[in-house]
């Protein structure tokens, strides 16, 4: 493999893992660690960018409720 190449093989590499992290930034979800208020076990909960209030239900006891 030439130099020439390889630069080019490095900065696919970069291009890449840059497009990844965009597309990461961009879906924006967030895990809000929950705490059930029927039960009060931990609950992990996939909430979109900026989305306080996010309905789930409770793995422990089946509770449904909304994250304070
Ligand atoms: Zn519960």
């Amino acid at each position: 493999m030439s130099k020439q190449s390889m630069r080019e093989e490095a900065e696919r590499l970069i291009r890449e893992t840059m497009e990844k992290k965009n597309i990461v930034i961009k879906q924006g979800n967030t895990r809000i660690e929950a705490i059930c208020g029927k039960c009060g076990a931990p609950n992990r909960v996939q909430a979109a960018k900026g989305e306080v209030r996010v309905k789930f239900v409770c793995k422990q006891c089946g509770h449904k409720q909304e994250t304070l």
